[in-house]
């Protein structure tokens, strides 16, 4: 785990953080503020069921004085049925054996990643910063190491540019992230404040849905072992 209490910025750049409003991608807005000199972020209307994810990504940029953009991508939820973007489509409590789960959204990453970049070029910012994770990435090839880097690559011939993009979770899983955001000063932001859940419910969420098992799990872990600690 990283240690910030020693803090001198390793990068004296800015970087571009896409936030969503979920747990992840809070995480990394608050770990990109110690690592840059200055951040923005980005945020995207793409048709989502939830989208109070998006108010709660503002109030949260905003309080922490990061300059937010919103885009509208509502044609990514226009192109694909899925069960994030349409209403007449029940979520996946499970991961189905053989398919990917119907919350896929196909294509969502490369697109926002792709749009991120241009935005981040338009503000002479070359760091991208993204909550993907492939320990928990819940069958999602977007979220995978290797599409991530084929797409740094992508990014760079398309726009002959130096861009670098981080995963600070990408080998984190829940339990590691809650202890990241520990260490960061904000479990309880990111605990009380973000939407994770499938059914919209913000903080700890339904408790129920794939996501809420996920994060919930991970929390319990952590806090069991924070508390443990303390007792020794
Ligand atoms: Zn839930």
């Amino acid at each position: 785990m990283e240690d910030f209490r020693d803090l001198t910025f390793p990068h004296h750049e800015g970087a571009l953080v896409v936030l969503s409003g979920g747990q992840d991608s809070t995480t990394c807005l608050f770990w990109a503020l110690k690592r840059f000199s200055h951040v923005r972020a980005i945020c995207f209307r793409y048709g989502q069921k939830h989208v109070e994810e998006v108010d709660l990504a503002e109030g949260i940029a905003r309080e922490a004085g990061v300059p937010i953009t919103v885009l509208d991508a509502g044609l990514i939820g226009q192109l694909s049925h899925n069960a994030l973007t349409d209403s007449s489509i029940a979520m996946d409590s499970e991961k189905p054996a053989d398919a990917l789960p119907n919350t896929f959204v196909p294509g969502r990453n490369l697109f926002f990643l792709s749009i991120a970049a241009v935005h981040a070029r338009e503000h002479g910012l070359r760091h991208l910063v993204t909550g993907v994770s492939q320990t928990d990435f819940s069958g999602y090839p977007d979220c995978r190491d290797a599409f991530i880097r084929s797409l740094n690559v992508t990014l760079n011939l398309a726009m002959d540019d130096q861009f670098v993009i981080h995963t600070p979770l990408m080998w984190l899983d829940k339990c590691q992230t809650w202890a990241l955001a520990d260490s960061l000063g904000v479990l309880d932001l990111v605990r009380h404040r973000t939407l994770t859940c499938y059914n919209g419910i913000v903080g700890d969420g339904c408790g129920h849905c794939p996501a809420c098992r996920l994060r919930r799990r991970g929390l319990e872990q952590y806090l069991a072992a924070k508390a443990s600690e303390d007792e020794q």
